[in-house]
């Protein structure tokens, strides 16, 4: 396995992008009133600036309301590209990380894209820099490059595919049937659960989520004890000791999904909590436990949620409307290529949900 080396309170010489910066950065708890005053002001500048928000599940349940209060979508990564893209509006509002911002401005050149806060990162990101990867790339040129698609546009446009954890292993496991060989990067424990599902060939770049990477297999097992008629659902970006004991291991969306129709009444949940806002909503009579990130071996960085996620707030939300910044750049160059590989993606998940339906592929049906 290719080890790349990092230290997150070391990321950079300025420690602009360590977690303790990501922490300090995000928003005072709102009083309810300041809370109501700021999302219909929110709403307002939404309409008069033609724009949409686009939410990821892990950001703050006031966010994800108000993007489903205002005609935008509360999402998985793929599914925020896909409804980013094909959205009439002309300004896209992401609140979720740097990375998505970037895949919206690659697929929408055309669009302005802001987002409350660019210092917003990714561990898996920010453990991925692309002249590593680049040369880790020149070293294996036989390989098919797939990237997850918490990476850069630099780090996408040096890929063949990108790829989200909602249609990875279908991804994988076709490039697998056709006798490709793969270069992965940058998470190693969704890497490492794809290579064990499909069989390929997989060379891992060795990056982590500092969210999923801190649930705790022995204490998840003590809370299984506690709980013995709980579904355990699991992000895949998890450690293979807690993804082993998983019933459902999937996507935020595939999670969702398992609570909602599932039969159980209750559910173990190893992925951000940020989560748990929607799945209350969609299924209010169930009982909700976090996966542990605590306990003997624990050193917590962000105990099951993402600092860079909870970056993300309503206010800094209303800025960011009032000034048109900060907007998402990605130079030209680096757009257009990095457009293939989430091209190719989109192209593929399109014709696989037109297969199931009967429906001729095309991009425009997703
Ligand atoms: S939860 Fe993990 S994978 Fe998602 S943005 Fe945060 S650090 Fe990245």
């Amino acid at each position: 396995m290719n080890q790349v080396s990092f230290d997150y309170p070391r990321q950079d010489a300025q420690g602009q992008t360590c977690t303790a910066h990501a922490w300090a950065k995000v928003p005072a708890p709102l009083t309810a009133p300041e809370r109501q005053t700021l999302t219909e002001r929110a709403a307002e500048l939404l309409k008069a600036h033609n724009a949409v928000l686009v939410a990821h599940y892990y950001v703050d349940g006031p966010l994800q309301d108000l993007a489903l209060a205002t005609g935008g979508i509360v999402s998985d990564s793929l599914e925020m590209a896909r409804f980013g893209r094909d959205h009439a509006a002309q300004t896209l509002v992401v609140a979720g990380v740097r990375f998505m911002g970037e895949t919206a401005k690659i697929l929408s050149p055309e669009k302005r894209v802001l987002m409350p806060d660019l210092d917003a990162t990714c561990s898996l990101d920010l453990g991925c820099p692309a002249d590593d990867f680049a040369a880790f790339c020149d070293a294996h040129p036989d390989r098919q490059v797939v990237v997850y698609a918490n990476t850069s546009a630099a780090v996408k446009a040096r890929a063949d595919w990108m790829v989200t954890s909602s249609c990875a292993l279908e991804i994988v496991a076709d490039l697998h049937a056709k006798g490709q060989k793969i270069l992965w990067a940058p998470d190693r424990h969704l890497g490492r659960y794809i290579q064990e599902q499909t069989g390929a060939d997989m060379l891992m770049w060795n990056g982590a989520c500092i969210v999923h990477d801190e649930f705790k297999g022995l204490e998840l097992e003590l809370l299984r004890e506690q709980h013995p008629n709980a579904q355990i659902l699991v992000h895949p970006e998890s450690p293979k000791s807690v993804v082993d004991m998983a019933h459902v291991v999937g996507s935020t969306s595939a999670l969702i999904k398992a609570v909602v129709e599932g039969t159980a009444q209750e559910y173990i949940v190893a992925t951000d909590n940020g989560i748990l806002h929607r799945m209350r909503q969609l299924a209010p009579h169930k009982t909700l436990i976090e996966a542990p990130t605590a306990g003997n071996s624990a050193t917590c960085k962000s105990c099951a949620h993402c600092p860079w996620m909870a970056m993300n707030g309503l206010l800094n939300l209303v800025q960011c409307l009032e000034r048109g910044a900060p907007e998402i750049h990605v130079d030209e160059p680096t757009r257009v290529k990095a457009q293939r590989c989430i091209n190719r993606m989109l192209d593929f998940t399109a014709a696989r949900k037109a297969q199931a339906s009967g429906m001729t592929p095309g991009i425009g049906a997703a």
